[in-house]
């Protein structure tokens, strides 16, 4: 293969996206090999490398066409595109895909018993945070003055220290907001992991393995919470099980030899089946329930 089209994913060197992100490019079918503080991963049986970067580079490297594609939170990306509208230059990217992982959200927090009551009481107060250019964007658009503290880390002890009297900043859980004495009290920007790609032109061969990747990406997400299930039903209870099964439209009808009253019944649920779904399934008369994780789907 030559060496000139190999492709590079742009993906975070050690933080919360690392594992699931290589963990997604594995199941699409990359195999590469890794070796402990190596930048580039070489991708054995496709054109495709892996750069391991700082999350917050891979927006630029992606626009600079460093990499083609790259893997980063949707809050590193829109930060990153206002900091570019704010120069006046162009995105430059494309959101190819949302990932469905790194699940977390931009919130503003105010400490234990300060008083608020909607964007207006940050007005001429202090905001700490790593996201200047969202949380402009956010006091913009509801007519707040505040003024921005910028830090690059450690924002919620921000308070404590007399930085600031109230903090924008990321949160999952809202642990480590509680463990100081924050509340989340405003979303800025719900985040999750997402594909990007340049909307730079890349070469044909390039091409045809992003549009490859994304149809394996497609079909990985896709079965992600789908399950497929097995059981046995009466016939008389046909319609009653079917409708129970969640999202599947046509499951398949088996006969079961020698039990004209019964059939064996298999289906994609593409949902996650919850207990309670398989106890009404119960109720229903199935029996011999079988829930199993699906790897692949192709439409
Ligand atoms: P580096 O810049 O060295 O790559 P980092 O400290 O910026 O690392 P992480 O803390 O690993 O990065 O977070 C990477 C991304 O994980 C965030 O930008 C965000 O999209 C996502 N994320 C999910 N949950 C959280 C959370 N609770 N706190 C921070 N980020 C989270
Ligand atoms: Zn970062």
């Amino acid at each position: 293969m030559d060496k000139t089209l190999r492709m590079r994913v742009g993906v975070q060197k050690s933080g919360r996206l690392t594992d699931n992100s290589l963990d997604l490019l594995h199941r699409c079918g990359l195999v590469y090999s890794r070796a402990p503080d190596q930048l580039i991963c070489y991708g054995e049986n496709m054109p495709l490398d892996i750069l391991l970067v700082r999350d917050d580079d891979i927006p630029g490297l992606v626009i600079e066409g460093a990499c083609q594609l790259g893997i980063a939170g949707l809050n590193v990306v829109e930060e990153h595109r206002l900091e570019r509208l704010s120069r006046g230059e162009p995105g430059g990217l494309e959101v190819l895909r949302n990932l469905g992982v790194g699940q977390c959200r931009l919130c503003i927090a105010a400490p234990e018993g300060v008083a608020y009551e909607g964007p207006a009481s940050l007005e001429g107060k202090k905001v700490a945070t790593s996201y200047p250019f969202l949380l402009r964007d956010y006091l913009r658009r509801n007519n707040v003055e505040a003024q921005v503290v910028v830090l690059s880390g450690a924002v919620e002890i921000a308070p404590k220290l007399g930085k600031a009297d109230f903090i924008c900043d990321l949160v999952s859980t809202g642990v480590t907001l509680a463990a100081n004495h924050l509340r989340e009290v405003e979303t800025i920007l719900e985040s999750q992991s997402v594909l990007l790609r340049t909307t730079m032109e890349v070469p044909v061969v390039s091409e045809e393995w992003i549009q490859r990747l994304i149809r394996r990406l497609d079909g990985v997400l896709q079965v992600r919470e789908s399950k497929y299930i097995m059981l046995h039903a009466p016939r008389a209870a046909m319609k009653e099980i079917s409708d129970l099964l969640p999202g599947s439209e046509a499951p398949t009808v088996m006969p079961l030899e020698g039990r004209p009253d019964k059939v064996a019944v298999h289906a994609v649920c593409p949902e996650e089946v919850f207990w309670e779904t398989l106890e009404a399934l119960q109720s229903a008369g199935a029996t011999s329930l079988l829930v199993l994780p699906l790897e692949k789907m192709l439409p």
